[in-house]
């Protein structure tokens, strides 16, 4: 069964990386009869027969719910228009500068418009004085009346980065958008269905530590909220830093540690007060009571936490091995892990798609493998010490492969502070934090923070110890470092354990892939409307603009460009340039500074951030040309827009050109023709300014004569780039069209031979992209 369990699981994986949706039907009828096969005589061939049917069935699964989900979608002429529609907000809100944003259900919309069931809708409130005054404030279950602007889940492709659109995907929520002035109109305080019930009672209880804790008083407020609502975005960002360095971020989260320890303390506490009872415990064994009170506060733990994928999960882990349990039947835990995967994946087939999905399956297979000897019934405390021990080395362990794979870091201080803070967050904050929800008194929130308090006092000092960097291993290497932790986590005593370390070091040494010399790997980043462009030599790295400011609390530079070269295993940058003043150019740099090192800035701003660049300055790196073009150093002399004075930067290998011209408008584009007449010409360019119509003036186009363009450009961004009269400037010259909103990051090769450039949306297609 188990092995029948993990095929099914394959199957639902291998689904979820296709690029179209296939046909199930055939899928689930091909698999349905190898199976039979099974019913006419079981031997070794019709097992093996048997695996590869739930392969199949796994695979029609998820493509059947996924055609259903994909179904549920917003029709295409409506994106980006104004549609009226009535419905229930449906989750906590989350506060930003300006505004907030939460998940809301759509009963209706106006005659005609197509538009799925769950949307995501942002209201920009108080921006400007003139808008309105007072900010409408909305609660979960509250039903409305609202005219949005919407388009289909669309996220920033790029190798190694977040994907926002699979993560939209497994929630549901199938468009995003905003609220348009058109007079809101509240039609209902409260709408009864549980599940509202419940984002109500989230609500209550994260404004009672609001005003029991005020964060001006209390920092790690947040982190409390967190552990009782799953509202993560209440922790303050410089605390995920201390939380990463120290492998401590799956504590703060609600995972199936905290409500596996809430379950077992709760039912601990009612069998243990059962068994006071003669009359109770004379009907049913304490010890049954215990476990169905367990289930409850489980399930209870859950539902505050919102019914996130993790607490879920956990949930139904605890209810199988409750039901297992109950019934009499002794089952092997491997057994009861199996069937609780077996349930996540026919709820939530986009489960696979989360690290923590793998984190906890991977933590709790460890511990099960380690053996109950370790974990179970110990004497002494010394025993209790040492089992502890294992414990955290098997979960530890258990982890690097799927870290190395997925976040490309891992912290060696990790086992320590976890044998730390695992026990003081498991059993006193949470409990403590989640008391507090209950009985809202100022001392017992208080006295939760304070020891999370002496807590952050030690992670800090943990955070001082280095952090293990490589560069993403490959699949196969992840999958061998896999082994190998089993094959160091066998019984003691049993030889060739320590040949498991040897299968660890693929992922763990995975070299940096690095271009030849006199090659250029260029890779213009998806980072929406904006620009980022990292460009590596040999033994050099240049980053050419840190993309956007998103908003007061995230842009490019921490979202996109540090992840993705965390990935390919960089951390030191040689040269970053800053063309121009404009957010859209330089939101990411403060990010990318503070994460890598950085030897050296170059910009055109004026107040001195890092060297000036200036027409005439060229350097060569491994073979690499690199000339920079604009502006001239008399443009610093006079006021001049900060486009006028965007860094214009050639790159030359093997005789191929690359020309990145950032924002610069025809003023600009006249100047590089006066002071470069017969030597523009490039193999490959960006188009200046998104597409704007301030730019690409026909003759510049003509002199530079690039087959290849590039739009750096965000998907339906607010300014209507690329203009379609510039499109057509290009298209007339015969160059090829290549636009980041469309084809996602883009990637070249500049060198002697130049293939043509590679597009990530193509490279790594998937069935959900722009539907
Ligand atoms: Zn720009």
């Amino acid at each position: 069964m188990r092995l029948n369990i993990l095929a099914f699981a394959a199957g639902i994986v291998c689904l979820q990386t296709q690029p179209e949706l296939p046909a199930w039907e055939a899928w689930l009828v091909g698999g349905l009869l190898l199976l039979a096969t099974n019913l006419l005589r079981r031997n070794a061939v019709t097992k093996g027969l048997a695996i590869v049917a739930c392969i199949a069935i796994g695979f029609a699964w998820a493509a059947w719910r996924a055609e259903i989900r994909l179904g549920d979608h917003l029709g295409a002429d409506w994106e980006g228009r104004d549609v009226e529609v009535v419905g229930v907000v449906a989750g906590l809100p989350q506060d930003f500068a300006g505004g907030s944003r939460f998940e809301f259900d759509v009963d209706g919309a106006e005659a005609g418009a197509v538009v799925p069931g769950r949307v995501m809708l942002s209201w920009y409130q108080g921006r400007r004085d003139s808008e309105r005054t007072e900010r409408l404030v909305v609660r979960p279950g509250e039903r409305w009346r609202l005219t949005v602007r919407l388009k289909r889940p669309h996220g920033n492709a790029n190798p190694g980065v977040f994907d926002y659109e699979a993560w939209l995907l497994e929630r549901n929520i199938r468009a995003t958008g905003y609220i348009r002035p058109q007079a809101p109109e509240r039609l209902a305080a409260k709408v009864w269905r549980p599940g509202y019930l419940v984002e109500r009672m989230r609500l209550a209880i994260r404004d009672d530590f609001a005003r029991l804790l005020p964060e001006a008083n209390y920092p790690y407020a947040g982190v409390l909220v967190a552990l009782v609502v799953g509202d993560q975005k209440a922790i303050q960002g410089d605390l995920w830093t201390t939380f990463n360095r120290t492998g401590t971020t799956h504590l703060m989260s609600i995972s199936g540690l905290h409500v596996t320890m809430v379950a077992a303390l709760f039912g601990w506490l009612v069998s243990l007060g059962w068994r006071r009872v003669p009359a109770l415990a004379l009907r049913w064994p304490a010890q049954k009571a215990g476990l169905l009170a367990g289930c409850l506060a489980a399930l209870g733990y859950a539902l505050l936490a919102g019914f996130a994928v993790p607490a879920q999960r956990t949930l139904y882990m605890l209810l199988v091995a409750a039901v297992a349990l109950l019934s009499g039947r002794i089952v092997a835990a491997s057994r009861i892990l199996a069937l609780a995967l077996l349930v996540v994946l026919l709820i939530d087939p986009w489960a696979v798609l989360a690290a923590g999905f793998w984190l906890s399956f991977g933590a709790v297979g460890a511990l099960l493998y380690v053996g109950s000897a370790q974990v179970g019934e110990t004497a002494g405390w010394r025993e209790r010490v040492r089992a502890w021990g294992a414990v955290q080395w098997a979960a530890t362990l258990a982890s690097l492969p799927i870290l190395l794979l997925v976040f490309q870091q891992f912290s060696l201080v990790s086992p320590l502070a976890n044998a730390i803070a695992i026990p003081l967050v498991s059993f006193i904050v949470t409990p403590l934090a989640l008391l507090a929800a209950l009985i809202p008194w100022w001392p017992i929130p208080a006295l939760a923070h304070q020891v999370l308090a002496w807590l952050m006092l030690f992670l800090d000092w943990c955070a001082t110890w280095p952090v293990w960097l490589a560069p993403a291993p490959p699949l196969w290497a992840a999958g061998v470092a896999g082994i190998g932790v089993a094959v160091c986590l066998l019984p003691r005593g049993l030889p060739g354990r320590s040949l498991g370390i040897l299968l660890l070091l693929p992922a763990l040494f995975w070299p940096v892939v690095k271009p030849p010399a006199g090659r250029a790997w260029v890779t213009v980043l998806d980072v929406g409307q904006g620009l980022a462009v990292l460009v590596r030599t040999r033994e050099h790295t240049l980053i050419y603009d840190p993309g956007p400011l998103y908003s007061a609390e995230s842009d490019a530079g921490q979202r996109v460009v540090v992840p993705h070269l965390r990935h390919l295993g960089l951390s030191r940058i040689d040269l970053m340039m800053v063309t121009h003043r404009d957010t859209d150019h330089s939101g990411g740099a403060a990010s990318v500074l503070s994460a890598l090192t950085v030897d050296r800035l170059s910009s055109s701003l004026s107040d001195g951030v890092g060297d000036p660049c200036v027409a005439g300055q060229r350097w060569v790196w491994d073979g690499v040309t690199f000339e920079v073009l604009h502006p001239a150093a008399e443009d610093y002399a006079g006021p001049a827009r900060p486009n006028h004075l965007s860094c214009v930067l050639r790159i030359e290998a093997g005789g191929r050109r690359m020309l990145l011209t950032s924002d610069i408008e025809a003023a600009a584009e006249t100047a590089l023709l006066q002071r470069y007449p017969d030597d523009l010409k490039a193999d490959i360019m960006l188009v200046p300014h998104h597409g704007s119509k301030s730019s690409s003036t026909p003759d510049f186009l003509k002199a530079v004569a690039a087959p290849e363009v590039i739009v750096p450009v965000g998907y339906r961004n607010r300014f209507g780039h690329p203009k379609p009269e510039v499109l057509a400037r290009y298209e007339a010259l015969g160059s090829s069209l290549w636009r980041t909103d469309r084809d996602g990051a883009i990637r070249i090769d500049l060198g002697e031979a130049m293939p043509p450039p590679a597009a990530w949306r193509q490279e790594h297609r998937r069935y959900w992209q722009g539907r």
